[in-house]
């Protein structure tokens, strides 16, 4: 039997990691395969702690961030990592590139897909990424794109948690509890040597999510007691039987 998937469409090469490490722990803690594709590897943007090294090149930037994603994709158990290589600030994405991501999203045929969320005026790339990752689901859609090729379901979309969630428009409609994979998430976490300063700022974040999942679950009247939780909105309706 084939395994359950799900892909990420990461902006840049950390962005998974705060934002949908636990899901891509706990999905795979579940059997599933999860493919990441980082479409840039945040070399100019997302990189200050490297670039304050004398001497760096770009070139070097994007070999230690490679490392690192790679490093935390193992730490998450993530089934596969691409690197599209992009470039960041900003994020550009030519039809080739474009085609490129519609082949993966038909090879990997994912269940549910994770990017950004649809605004964010501090980082233009993050909704860039997600529009990327809305176009070529429509395209994978595409009977009369490439003829022959499995065309692809309605993958719901789940937009992940920006950094300042007020100011992006992000409102959460699902809390997943993560706390069995934390461990992992938070040695994803600290494989990202380049940006300690966010380390403790996403486990509090994490902890929030937590009470969050409690809240809305009943954990707090004595349920499930959820200490860590991820918060994603989902794009799509749900198609459901029963209420
Ligand atoms: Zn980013």
């Amino acid at each position: 039997m084939t395994k359950p998937t799900a892909l990420v469409v990461s902006a840049h090469s950390a962005d998974f990691v705060w934002r949908a490490g636990g899901a891509i722990a706990l999905h795979t803690q579940k059997g599933y395969e999860v493919t990441i594709v980082c479409l840039s590897y945040g070399e100019r943007g997302e990189s200050a702690k490297l670039w304050k090294q004398e001497g760096c090149t770009l070139e070097h930037v994007k070999v230690e961030r490679k490392k690192e994603a790679e490093n935390a994709a193992s730490a998450l158990g993530a089934h596969d990592i691409q690197f599209f290589d992009l470039g960041d600030y900003p994020l550009e994405m030519d039809r080739e590139a474009k085609f490129r991501l519609v082949d993966v999203i038909r090879q990997v045929q994912p269940r549910f897909m994770l990017s950004h969320s649809q605004d964010d005026p501090y980082n233009t790339d993050h909704p860039y990424a997600t529009k990327m990752a809305l176009e070529c689901r429509m395209i994978a859609q595409a009977w009369g794109h490439n003829p022959g090729e499995k065309v692809l379901g309605a993958p719901q979309l789940y937009l992940f948690e920006p950094h300042q969630t007020e100011r992006c428009g992000w409102k959460p409609d699902t809390f997943l509890d993560i706390t069995d994979v934390w461990d992992k998430k938070r040695a994803a976490i600290e494989c990202m040597e380049g940006q300690e300063h966010l380390w403790d700022f996403y486990t509090n974040v994490a902890e929030n999510r937590g009470n969050h999942f409690r809240r809305n679950s009943g954990g707090q009247a004595g349920g499930r007691p959820a200490r860590y939780g991820e918060a994603y909105q989902s794009l799509f309706p749900r198609t459901v039987d029963e209420l």
